[in-house]
């Protein structure tokens, strides 16, 4: 399919557009949004999905067409996990 934003070919099962970063789908549920910035989600759950969307990506990897941009965005989920559950430590000291 095609990116909706830029137009670049991407794999029919991408969530994102590796080139802009464009979701692929709509929102579910638009007119719940998260006003309660009091309480943040927890630090692990973002972590834990990111991991997951970055274990998605890798998996992509395997079938998409340009499986390097795939990797890419595998690792920058993880790693950007990895922030996430940093911060989330140095937070609460
Ligand atoms: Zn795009």
């Amino acid at each position: 399919m095609q990116c909706r934003s830029c137009g670049t070919e991407i794999a029919n099962k991408a969530i994102v557009c590796y080139r802009c970063g464009a979701a692929t789908t709509d929102p579910v549920r638009k007119a719940v949004v998260l006003k309660r910035r009091r309480s943040p989600l927890p630090s692990f759950v973002v972590a834990a999905i990111l991991l997951l969307l970055a274990g998605y990506a890798g998996y992509t990897a395997d079938t998409a067409v340009d499986p390097n941009a795939w990797r890419t965005v595998a690792g920058v989920l993880a790693g950007a996990a990895a922030m996430v559950i940093v911060l989330g430590l140095l937070r609460r000291r």
